[in-house]
């Protein structure tokens, strides 16, 4: 079951990386390049670039780097064959598989929940879903929302979409992975998962689905929301219900509001804020932030004002400060739920608690102050103490300035002391491990960049050249280039990228792809020269030297010996040359 090599090639040649990568990551053109914010680390500037005609993605900030084919396999979690077949489906790119065509169980799972959200809407436009369209106009949830969000229902049976599975032909196996049945435990058999419930189906940000919750109709059933289990296709904790719908409204607003519940999130839509999305009843996690990171980098979440609302808009500072990313604390002061909360205060109220958001952090800093005695020493030394643990986790001067002003205000002590004591409790710093072929040695450097924009150039004094270099990495990477030029091909970013092992490697190649120096194109053939003669001198060079320095000690010119020693340490590709 495997793709012919020349599908690949079509795939990838045809496929437009700016394109694909765009509907993640929202992208910005800056000269040759597309920028964006890094979906795979934390930042707040865009350092991750994607060139159409180089055809990669290479992040400056993380060193992540890849083709079209695998930005796929890493942001939707895709196996090689998968990435390659959708996007050939959306190139309109017809791939005969070898074997049987039999698709793979991905690909299975995804088709058993289709039919079964077929089955659910179905369900709901039926007589038999009367009640379900009655509790869901009662709260709010009518016509074209409904059809938004593809509202469906279960009724109350047992083997209502078994049945209508057997019918399309979907095995139960399959169905079973996919959440949709489960086997009996007390003899053979299967049974729907979801019996008389409101159905929202959740889906991916390409708005495939991925599986389902159900709101029980009947308040004594329990629980009262029932989400799909786990799957290949479905993890919860990374997937956020409505980003398919909200994304274009996120990036337009350049916010997100985040709620927990399903019904909240419609009622926001309902609303007029498009920009929202919800976490299936759960906290945010690190793997949402880095998700909404994606497409902007301003959260909001909303939060209940009692007592539980308030704890958990402090336990998610920690994962907030770890993802260097802005969250504010949307507090509600009526109603339950940011539901009941439209339906008491309206759209208007929110719109002025969306204003009025404090930070997380200031709304922590200043739930510290109101808890603790500030009159007396211990509650000074308490907070003084508490702030500084998440101060000295912020990675942005700017930003820790802003909350050390605000420390130092509360304590009445000068801000100095605040940034000494930042410093004393071993400020980790916003300091990325930094790799990559810069400050290495010159002349190979050079050479090896202009090789790769110049192939023409290519020579067999050049592959000695390659093979004298002192560098490991940048051998290694030269190797791969040598490589493509013998043989004739293209020396494009993704045909390298593959000629070399590992992350690191692959990050610094691309690293090279993406920083071509200024003027390079003017002498390339001189470049060339010039690097040569500096890569196979070194060695000449070194030893006419130390002759040199010898001579000089037994003249008793030991100053000058000493100055020149250390020239030699330096090398040919430092600075005193
Ligand atoms: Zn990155």
């Amino acid at each position: 079951m495997s793709i012919p090599k020349e599908k690949i090639e079509e795939v990838r040649e045809r496929a437009s990386i700016v394109q694909v990568i765009n509907e993640y990551v929202p992208l910005t053109k800056r000269g040759h390049n597309h920028v964006g914010l890094c979906p795979f680390h934390s930042e707040k500037s865009p350092s991750f670039t994607v060139n159409e005609e180089k055809k990669i993605f290479y992040c400056f900030g993380c060193n992540a780097t890849g083709n079209v084919i695998t930005f796929l396999m890493k942001k939707d979690g895709l196996a090689f064959p998968e990435a390659v077949r959708a996007l050939a489906s959306r190139y309109g790119i017809t791939i005969n598989e070898s074997k049987s065509g039999v698709p793979d169980e991905r690909e299975q799972i995804y088709s058993a929940l289709k039919a079964a959200s077929e089955y659910f809407s179905g369900m709901l436009r039926a007589a038999a879903g009367d009640p379900a369209k009655e509790y869901l106009k009662g709260r709010g949830l009518t016509g074209e929302l409904a059809k938004r969000f593809h509202i469906g229902f279960a009724p109350n049976k047992w083997d209502g979409l078994f049945m209508f599975l057997k019918k399309k032909g979907i095995g139960v196996d399959v169905a079973c992975k996919a959440g949709l049945l489960v086997k009996k435990d007390n003899g053979p058999g299967y049974y729907d998962r979801f019996r008389n419930r409101v159905i929202f189906p959740i889906t991916d940000v390409r708005g495939r689905i991925i599986g389902f919750g159900g709101r029980a109709l009947d308040e004594k059933s329990l629980p009262k929301y029932l989400n799909s289990p786990e799957s290949p296709v479905f993890k919860k904790g990374e997937t956020l219900f409505g980003l398919a719908q909200a994304k274009e409204a996120v990036s337009k607003e350049g916010y997100v509001l985040v709620v927990e519940g399903y019904f909240d999130l419609v009622a926001l839509h309902r609303h007029g804020f498009l920009n929202s999305v919800a976490t299936m009843g759960t906290a945010l996690t690190t793997d949402h932030i880095r998700t909404l990171k994606g497409y902007t980098s301003s959260i909001y979440a909303l939060f209940d004002s009692d007592e539980a609302g308030k704890k958990a808009a402090l336990r998610g500072l920690n994962l907030f400060l770890n993802e260097d990313i802005s969250c504010r604390a949307v507090l509600l002061n009526q109603g339950k739920d940011p539901d009941e909360f439209l339906q008491l205060a309206g759209p208007d109220a929110l719109r002025e608690a969306i204003v009025d958001a404090p930070t997380l952090m200031e709304y922590y800093l200043g739930s510290l102050r109101a808890r603790l005695n500030m009159s007396a020493p211990e509650g000074k030394k308490k907070y003084f103490e508490d702030a500084l643990s998440y101060l000295s986790k912020i990675g942005n001067l700017a930003e820790r300035g802003h909350y050390a002003t605000i420390v130092a205000s509360t304590l009445g002590i000068g801000v100095d002391s605040v940034y000494d004591a930042i410093k004393g409790a071993g400020n980790p710093g916003s300091l990325k491990v930094k790799s990559g072929f810069q400050a290495r040695s010159l002349p190979e450097l050079t050479l090896l960049r202009v090789i790769m924009k110049h192939p023409e150039l290519f020579s067999p004094e050049v592959e000695t050249a390659f093979e004298a270099f002192t560098d490991d990495e940048l051998k290694t990477a030269a190797r791969a280039v040598a490589g493509l030029c013998r043989e004739g091909v293209a020396v494009s970013g993704p045909a390298l990228l593959e000629r070399v092992e590992g992350e690191a490697l692959k990050g610094s190649m691309a690293e090279l792809l993406f920083r071509e120096m200024d003027g390079f194109v003017e002498e390339p053939a001189r470049m060339v020269q010039d690097s040569l003669k500096s890569i196979m001198n070194r060695g000449k060079v070194k030893t006419s030297t130390q002759d040199m320095i010898k001579l000089l000690e037994q003249m008793g010119k030991s100053d000058i010996a000493i100055e020149l020693r250390k020239r030699i340490e330096v090398g040919p590709s430092g600075k005193r040359h």
